[in-house]
């Protein structure tokens, strides 16, 4: 019988729990676990990958910032760009240069 690890209850919507080590989860990388999406939604053991959706929860440790290691990969990357710098610094230059400002 299907439970939910952490309270126990017997909810239709448990979520499975991948193994731990899972990069991107498969039914095949199910672990015997279950969560409901209550206790999921509050765990700090557990969480879901914003990109493989609720198909299964991974360890936290297994996530970073939302994702299985897998799509971490495809995170927009907040790039430090040299563009966005140069134009946040010349706007940032124009401010000072701007006589109005003084
Ligand atoms: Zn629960
Ligand atoms: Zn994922």
């Amino acid at each position: 019988m299907k439970k939910c690890i952490e309270c126990g209850c017997k909810e239709e919507l448990l979520v499975p729990i991948y193994q731990r080590g899972t990069s991107c989860g498969t039914e095949e990388d199910y672990s015997s676990k279950y969560i409901c999406e209550e206790c999921l939604d509050d765990s700090l053991a557990f969480g879901v990958c914003t990109y493989c959706g609720d198909e299964g929860a991974y360890s936290i440790k297994d996530l970073k910032d939302d994702c299985c290691e897998e799509h971490v990969a495809e995170l927009p990357i907040i790039h430090e760009d040299a563009e966005d710098d140069e134009s946040g610094w010349s706007s940032l230059a124009d401010h000072y240069r701007d006589p109005n400002h003084w």
